[in-house]
C-alpha cells in the first residue's frame, strides 16, 4: 500500500491544506467513499481526499502530481469501468461539492462537479427548467458531461455537452482555468465529449430549457414474442419522429418490483419508453402510435412531474449488483439487427439486466462531428447489453452472454461506441470512441496534460 510509503508528516501536511477530509484505509467513511456503482469494482486508495471546492482540488492534483501518485477524479461514481477510484493512489472525491445554482430569468444553472442528476434536476425543476442529462438520478452530472450526456431531452436540446457553456477546470499544472466558447477553446472543445483526460473540472454552467414540471411518459411491455413486430415499427416511427418525442426500447427480465404487474415478475419482455418533452396534448397525440402498435400487456404512460420521470428507472438500475456493458452505435435498425436482438435477449438472463436502444439523431445530429470532441453525430441508435447479478460465480456467464451478444450484433454496428459506455476491459475502443476527433484530441492532451496525470478515464495518451 502507498500509505506505508507515504510518510505520516506528509499526510498531515496534505491534510492541513484542506478543508475537506482526507481519508485513509480504516478511517470512518473510507468504505464508502471507495465504493462505485459497479460492485465489480474492488479498489483501495490510499488516500480519498473529499473536496469542498477548487481550492482542496488544487491541493490534491498539485500533491498527487508530485508525488507521481495514481490519481482518480470521482463525480458520481457511476461509470461502469470503475474509473473514479484507483489502487493505491489519490482519489478526488467531488461529492461534497454538489450546489446547484440555477439563475432563472437567464436560464443558466451552474453546478459544482460532485452534483447528481437528482441534485440538478431537483434546483432547476424548482423554477420549470432543466438541461438534457442522464436518465438514472444517482449517475454524476459530471462524467456523464465530460463524455456527451445522453437523455430524454437529447433529441430537442442536443446532448448535455450541447448545452455547456462553459466550465472552470484545475489543470494538471494545479492552476485554475475558465473554458468556453471564447476563454480557452481548445480546452472547451476537448471537455465536450473527451471525458476526464485534462483536468478536474469543478464546476459547469448550463444553458437550461423550460420543461415541465409534468411531462408524458411511462412504459409500454409488450411479451418477448412481440418484439420484431414492435421494434420495426419503433425503428419506422422513430426515424421520423419530431425532436420533441423521445423513445427508448428495453429488453429485461421484469425484476420483482411493485412497480411491474406480479404475474410479470421473472418474464422476459420489450419495454418502450416514450417521452414527450413539450404539452402534454400534444405528447398524447405524437406518443398514441407508440402507445397502439401491437397487444400491450402493460401500458403506464400517463402525465407525471420530470423528477419522477427522470427516477423512474432508479430501482432497476440500482447499485451493489454485479455490472458488465457492451455497446455499439447503429446506423439503423434492420430487420436482421432486430432478429440478432429478440434471438439473444430471449431468455434475458438475470433480474435487472437489460439490454436498451436509446435513438439519438434530432438536434444532437444537426450539430457537426468536429464541432466538439463527441463525434457521434451521424449514429441513429446506441445499443447497449447491460447485465446485472450479485453472485460472482455468475460473472464468467454474464460476461460471455454480454460479449456474444455484441459480437453478434457487430455486422450491424458501426465501429464507433460511446465512450461513457465502455466497460474496464475495452482500452483497445477507447479510439473508436473518439472517432475521427482523436488526433485533435491528442493535441489537447498534449497541451493541457502532456504527463497524463488525469490517466484514470478512457485515455487519451498524449505524444509529447
Ligand atoms: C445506471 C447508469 C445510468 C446511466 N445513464 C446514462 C444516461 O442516461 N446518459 C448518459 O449519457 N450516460 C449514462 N450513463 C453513463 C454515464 O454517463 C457514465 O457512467 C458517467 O461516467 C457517469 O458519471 P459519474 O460522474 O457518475 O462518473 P464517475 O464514475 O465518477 O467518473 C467517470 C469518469 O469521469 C471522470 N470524472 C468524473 N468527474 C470528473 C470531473 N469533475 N473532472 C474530470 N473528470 C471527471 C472520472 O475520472 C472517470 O474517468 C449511465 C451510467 C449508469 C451506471
Amino acid at each position: 500500500m502507498v500509505t506505508a510509503n507515504l510518510e505520516e508528516t506528509t499526510v498531515e501536511s496534505f491534510s492541513d491544506q484542506l478543508h475537506g477530509d482526507v481519508l485513509r484505509p480504516g478511517d470512518a467513511g473510507y468504505d464508502d467513499a471507495r465504493t462505485v456503482w459497479n460492485a465489480m469494482i474492488d479498489k483501495e486508495p490510499a488516500l480519498i481526499a473529499r473536496c469542498t471546492g477548487s481550492a482542496d482540488v488544487i491541493a490534491a492534483a498539485n500533491f498527487a502530481r508530485d508525488l507521481d501518485l495514481p490519481l482518480a477524479v470521482k463525480g458520481g461514481g457511476h461509470n461502469v469501468a470503475g474509473d473514479a477510484v484507483c489502487d493505491n493512489g489519490l482519489v478526488i472525491d467531488l461529492s461534497p461539492m454538489n450546489a446547484v445554482r440555477v439563475d432563472p430569468e437567464a436560464q443558466i444553472a451552474r453546478v459544482q462537479a460532485g452534483a447528481t442528476m437528482a441534485d440538478l434536476d431537483h434546483e432547476t425543476q424548482a423554477f420549470g427548467l432543466a438541461t438534457t442529462g442522464g436518465i438514472v438520478s444517482p449517475t454524476g452530472v459530471a462524467g456523464l458531461t465530460l463524455g456527451g450526456g445522453l437523455g430524454r431531452l437529447d433529441r430537442k436540446f442536443g446532448l448535455a455537452i450541447d448545452n455547456l457553456l462553459s466550465a472552470d477546470v484545475v489543470t494538471a499544472e494545479g492552476d485554475l482555468v475558465h473554458a468556453s466558447e471564447s476563454e480557452n477553446p481548445d480546452l472547451f472543445w476537448g471537455l465536450r465529449g473527451g471525458g476526464g483526460n485534462f483536468g478536474v473540472v469543478t464546476s459547469f454552467e448550463f444553458q437550461l430549457h423550460e420543461v415541465g414540471p409534468d411531462v408524458l411518459t411511462g412504459r409500454v411491455i409488450h411479451p418477448v414474442e412481440a418484439a420484431p413486430d414492435v421494434l420495426r415499427f419503433y425503428r419506422d416511427f422513430m426515424t421520423d419522429a419530431p425532436d420533441a418525442v423521445q423513445c427508448y426500447a428495453a429488453f429485461t427480465q421484469v425484476p420483482p418490483l411493485p412497480e411491474f404487474p406480479e404475474p410479470l415478475h421473472g418474464q422476459t419482455v420489450l419495454v418502450l419508453i416514450p417521452f414527450y418533452a413539450g404539452d402534454i396534448e400534444n405528447g398524447r397525440a405524437a406518443l398514441q402510435p407508440l402507445r397502439e402498435v401491437g397487444d400491450p400487456i402493460a401500458d403506464t404512460v400517463q402525465p407525471q412531474p420530470y423528477t419522477v420521470s427522470q427516477r423512474s428507472s432508479d430501482d432497476i438500475y440500482q447499485e451493489g449488483h454485479r455490472n458488465y456493458w457492451k455497446s455499439h452505435n447503429l446506423e439503423g435498425l434492420s430487420d436482421e439487427a432486430i432478429e440478432t436482438m429478440v434471438e439473444h435477449a430471449t431468455p434475458i438472463p438475470s433480474p435487472f439486466t437489460t439490454v436498451f436502444l436509446e435513438w439519438m439523431e434530432g438536434a444532437i445530429s444537426r450539430i457537426d462531428p468536429d464541432a466538439t470532441a463527441f463525434p457521434h453525430r451521424d449514429a441513429a441508435l446506441s445499443f447497449t447489453v447491460a447485465p446485472k447479478w450479485t453472485d460472482p460465480e455468475r460473472d464468467d456467464e454474464l460476461i460471455g452472454w454480454a460479449q456474444s451478444f455484441h459480437e453478434a450484433m457487430a455486422p450491424h454496428a458501426t465501429d464507433s461506441v460511446y465512450a461513457n459506455y465502455l466497460s474496464r476491459d475495452e482500452s483497445e475502443r477507447v479510439r473508436a470512441a473518439y472517432g475521427e476527433n482523436y488526433d485533435r484530441l491528442v493535441e489537447v492532451k498534449n497541451e493541457w496534460d502532456p504527463e497524463n496525470v488525469f490517466r484514470m478515464n478512457q485515455n487519451i495518451e498524449p505524444t509529447g
